[in-house]
């Protein structure tokens, strides 16, 4: 059903992997018009925003990509960032949706008009424009968190957040401090090592890293992968139900499966045993909090930089920054000439949702999560949200590859506008009932997970909420997902 009064049919918020496959997805399903609005001034996402050195892929190429395109020219098992850019690229212009897209478009309010049956979604350019159906696609880690340590802003010398890095950077003479030991400070704090003059490592709270497993596919494999998909399939099999044991056995069935966490805990253990020569520095860098509390890790090149005599590992809490260094606990004070700031995103504040979405009755989905409990049924749709997706939600994370979740969320999409078309509706909402049971089944399954039923209360980890709920990830095995979202109950919608 076309509507000549509205400007598009769907809107989505978003240029990277998950808006790409949305679109994707409701092309497939006859949705013609649609436009992608994204902020930045390119499509990528997190791969386009991003580009500090070292900045690779850390779950492995064969699986972080679209099952239904694969690339078979990976240059490494973990392709670095430049290829992701390139592969989200390729994928635009093979299946059309780039046309759709337009960029350094700022989305900051939708709201839903139920009489008319539309959205409205308002731009920082003080435009609007309306869709019968919105779609976010605007990532978990989106919205760069910089802290504000006293006296940061009368630092004399350069201060660089990791998802605004300035290319080709010179630390070479430079007193480098990076704060934050998150998986983008591993990846990074090799790359700068190599030329500071002097680094040093402000860290609050040590990241389980465990050993990657990573190397140059030769042409030859190459080669095979395109000449005969099959194999590379195969390899994608094999690598994803790996990182599915390790997420299930060593993160979400906890209980269950302590000695398989353990196990995990232990080749971390081993790997920074092996690499570091120093018992104190050890100790420092062991985290106190169960495997799997907050997102580990894959480094071989970050444990042995603390060999290193120019480098030091500073765990005394931050007090103030002063125009020439920081100062910890005990007023020691480090000289710092570039401050890195790989102190990561702000999720729960200001990410869930990235912009103000107003629903019917005039709820606010980012007050309604807030005031009350954070909640998507099978984390994309929300009560009260009339033609609303959300594939950045609670509960929506799958498995280790985001593409897992994306490709769930594709089926989604599917079933639901393969039942619009089949009823001749076009307009859907979740009810409160499906809403609630998802919920309590979420909540229901995390009491295993290691989030409840482990130790994380030293983690300060991102999968939790400011209520201490975890309700970032989606607490089942990716072949449960993948078939529930291709399979969901029908009349948990209700359709218009
Ligand atoms: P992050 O994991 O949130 O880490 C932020 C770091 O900054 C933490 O070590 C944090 O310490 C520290 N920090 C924040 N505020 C601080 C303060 N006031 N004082 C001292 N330290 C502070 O962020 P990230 O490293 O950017 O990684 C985010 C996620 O991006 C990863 O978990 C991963 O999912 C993804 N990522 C993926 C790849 C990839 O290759 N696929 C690469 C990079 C990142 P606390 O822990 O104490 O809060």
């Amino acid at each position: 059903m076309n509507d000549a009064t509205l400007d598009h049919e769907a809107i989505i918020v978003g240029a990277g992997f998950g808006g790409m496959g949305a679109a994707i997805e409701l092309m497939r399903q006859g949705v013609a018009d649609i436009a992608i609005l994204e902020r930045e001034d390119d499509l990528g996402g997190t791969w386009h925003v991003n580009h500090y050195p070292g900045l690779a892929v850390d779950i492995a190429s064969v699986t972080y990509s679209y099952s239904f395109e694969p690339n078979p020219n990976w240059s490494r098992l973990f392709a670095p960032g430049a290829e992701l850019k390139g592969y989200a690229r390729h994928v635009a212009d093979k299946y059309g949706v780039g046309k759709h897209m337009e960029f350094g478009v700022v989305v900051e309010r939708a709201e839903w008009d139920d009489d008319a049956g539309r959205w409205t979604v308002h731009t920082a350019d003080g435009r609007t424009r309306t869709a019968k159906y919105l779609v976010t696609a605007t990532g978990f880690l989106s919205q760069p968190y910089t802290p504000d340590f006293p006296g940061i802003d009368a630092f004399a010398g350069d201060i660089i957040h990791t998802t605004a890095w300035q290319d080709g950077y010179d630390f070479a003479g430079k007193r480098a401090a990076v704060i934050g030991t998150g998986a983008t400070a591993v990846q990074l704090i090799p790359e700068i090592a190599k030329t500071a003059r002097r680094l040093t490592v402000f860290q609050r709270t040590p990241i389980w890293v465990v050993p990657k497993v990573d190397f140059p596919i030769p042409a030859v494999v190459r080669r095979l992968f395109g000449a005969v998909p099959a194999t590379q399939k195969a390899a994608r099999a094999v690598n994803t139900s790996l990182l599915e044991m390790l997420m299930v056995f060593g993160v979400l069935h906890y209980r269950q499966a302590k000695p398989g966490n353990r196990l995990a805990a232990l080749l971390a253990k081993t790997h920074m045993r092996v690499q570091v020569r120093d018992k104190r520095t050890r100790e420092q860098l062991t985290p106190s909090y169960d495997f799997g509390c907050k997102r580990p890790t894959f480094s071989n090149t970050y444990f042995p930089v603390f060999n290193r005599p120019d480098v030091d590992l500073e765990t005394s809490s931050i007090v103030r920054v002063e125009p020439d260094g920081i100062v910890v606990d005990g007023e020691k004070k480090i000289g710092v000439d570039t401050l890195v700031l790989a102190t990561g995103f702000n999720l729960w504040d200001v990410n869930f949702p990235a912009f103000q979405i107003v629903g019917r009755e005039g709820r606010d989905l980012g007050k309604w999560w807030r005031d009350g409990r954070f909640q998507a049924y099978e984390g994309v749709a929300v009560p009260h949200f009339p033609n609303f997706l959300t594939l950045n939600s609670p509960y929506s994370y799958s498995g280790l590859s985001y593409f897992t979740t994306i490709e769930g969320q594709m089926r989604h999409i599917a079933r639901l506008f393969s039942e619009l078309r089949r009823r001749d509706a076009d307009r859907f909402e979740v009810t409160e009932r499906a809403n609630t049971e998802y919920l309590d089944e979420s909540t229901r399954r995390l009491a295993d997970s290691v989030f409840y039923a482990g130790d994380c209360s030293t983690s300060r980890s991102y999968y939790f909420n400011q209520h201490g709920e975890a309700t970032l990830l989606r607490p089942q095995a990716t072949l449960s997902t993948l078939r529930e979202m291709e399979s969901f109950p029908l009349d948990d919608y209700v359709y218009g």
